[in-house]
């Protein structure tokens, strides 16, 4: 008895210590996230953090099944995505450790209808609802976002997916709910959607959520172009 009350402890103490690892991990990557955005780390520095980090995190990662997408915004469907047949995705001149400075357009952004720029949906007079596209855990993250601040992403959430060694980016948002660390399941409320960020704070910006994925090559996230996976993926 007593050595199975003893395994059983060992046990408990191992896998609070594994999410204690997670949640350290995910605390340096959205550190080193926000020095890079901030220009305050040197790009090879940078990526060789980035590189101990990801290999870390993706020890303790659980690989479950990778299913289908959930679309990330509820109550809309691929249709809200900007450009025709998703042509608003560029990934060109894109290097994540430019941060803020960054080329290009590697991602979709997903309208909503809001005519009033109240972040309200027009039809429904709510807020609308951002969702994990998949299963994964936080990365990193901003939940505070001031219209003097010329950062680009405003409020804005980075979701690792272990099944499928991807990242997901959303950005612009109103107000987010989950923190460096955090586990999420597919469809999840993460945030909602919003104006924030440099210039989807502007007027002429219609409001949207800016959606990114991103593979990883050489331990570092390059972009890729989801158009497919959101087209076919399941909506709430
Ligand atoms: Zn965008």
């Amino acid at each position: 008895m007593k050595k199975i009350i003893l395994l059983l402890g060992v046990l408990c103490i191992s896998v609070v210590s594994k999410a204690q690892d997670v949640k350290t991990t995910c605390n340096n990557i959205n550190n080193l996230n926000t020095a890079i955005l901030n220009g305050s780390i040197k790009r090879r520095d940078a990526a060789v953090q980035f590189k101990t980090l990801i290999e870390q995190l993706k020890k303790t990662g659980d690989k479950t099944q990778p299913s289908g997408w959930l679309f990330p915004l509820k109550g809309y469907k691929s249709s809200a995505i900007g450009g025709t047949n998703g042509n608003g995705y560029s990934d060109k001149g894109y290097n994540f450790l430019d941060g803020n400075k960054h080329a290009a357009h590697p991602a979709h952004d997903i309208f909503i209808n809001d005519r009033n720029q109240d972040c309200l949906d027009d039809r429904t007079h709510q807020p609308v609802d951002v969702l994990a596209v998949d299963d994964g855990i936080v990365i990193a993250c901003a939940n505070e976002w001031e219209p003097v601040s010329n950062l680009r992403g405003g409020k804005f959430i980075w979701i690792y997916h272990p099944a499928q060694n991807i990242f997901t980016y959303y950005a612009h948002n109103q107000a987010i709910f989950v923190k460096p660390g955090d586990e999420v399941k597919q469809g999840q409320k993460i945030a909602v959607v919003g104006r924030t960020g440099y210039n989807a704070y502007k007027k002429r910006s219609p409001t949207h959520l800016h959606f990114s994925a991103f593979k990883l090559v050489d331990d570092l996230p390059v972009p890729y172009n989801p158009y497919l996976q959101l087209k076919k993926a399941k909506t709430l």
